[in-house]
């Protein structure tokens, strides 16, 4: 299920960080609603990847966003978000405005198929170095699947680690998801 609340929160956050001609990244496409989402902001002049493991899942993105008449500002990368940083041309390293993470499995899909903390981490990581100085990072973690407590554990200690080096978040909190939006250092 979608976390309605936290999601319109993290929506609203992303729209008033994202210019027309910004360069954004979907780190976790799913149904693809973020990717859509991040497209429509940046305009005909910016440009969106969207990475995930699951095929089927980029397939049905692929066919929605043409739909939508989104397909030439989007780049959809079938590999895992561990490997932004190698999959991001260089025109856009270190040059993103908006990096959106929404972990756990894909509802209605396999839900063996989800995040893990062993490629969340270094993915958050290649994140936060290829965001522009005050880029902003969106994560909603999720609880109570298999290996989900422990990747939003590992999700809470990287953020604060992360301000010790420099970048400020806010995390908001529910009984279910967590949301958490990190800014990078101007
Ligand atoms: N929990 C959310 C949906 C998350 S969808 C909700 O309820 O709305 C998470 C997506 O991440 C899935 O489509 C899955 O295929 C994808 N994914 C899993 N591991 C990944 C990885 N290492 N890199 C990129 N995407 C990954």
């Amino acid at each position: 299920m979608r976390h309605r609340p936290l999601t319109r929160l993290a929506h609203s956050r992303i729209a008033s960080a994202l210019q027309a001609g910004d360069l954004a990244v979907d780190a976790t496409v799913g149904n693809a609603h973020d990717t859509r989402f991040l497209a429509e902001q940046v305009g005909e002049e910016g440009h969106v990847w969207g990475f995930d493991v699951q095929p089927s899942a980029l397939a049905a993105a692929g066919q929605a966003l043409a739909q939508q008449g989104l397909s030439a500002r989007v780049t959809l990368v079938e590999d895992g978000h561990q490997a932004l940083a190698e999959r991001l041309p260089l025109q856009a390293q270190g040059r993103l405005a908006v990096v959106m993470f929404n972990l756990g499995y894909l509802p209605g899909s396999d839900k063996q198929i989800t995040t893990r903390a062993a490629t969340t981490l270094p993915a958050l990581e290649a994140a936060v170095a290829n965001l522009r100085p005050g880029g902003l990072l969106s994560v909603l973690t999720y609880r109570g699947h298999p290996g989900g407590d422990e990747e939003a554990a590992a999700v809470a200690s990287w953020m604060a680690d992360a301000q010790g080096r420099g970048c400020r978040y806010d995390v908001i909190e529910s009984p279910g998801p967590i949301l958490y939006l990190l800014t990078t250092p101007a």
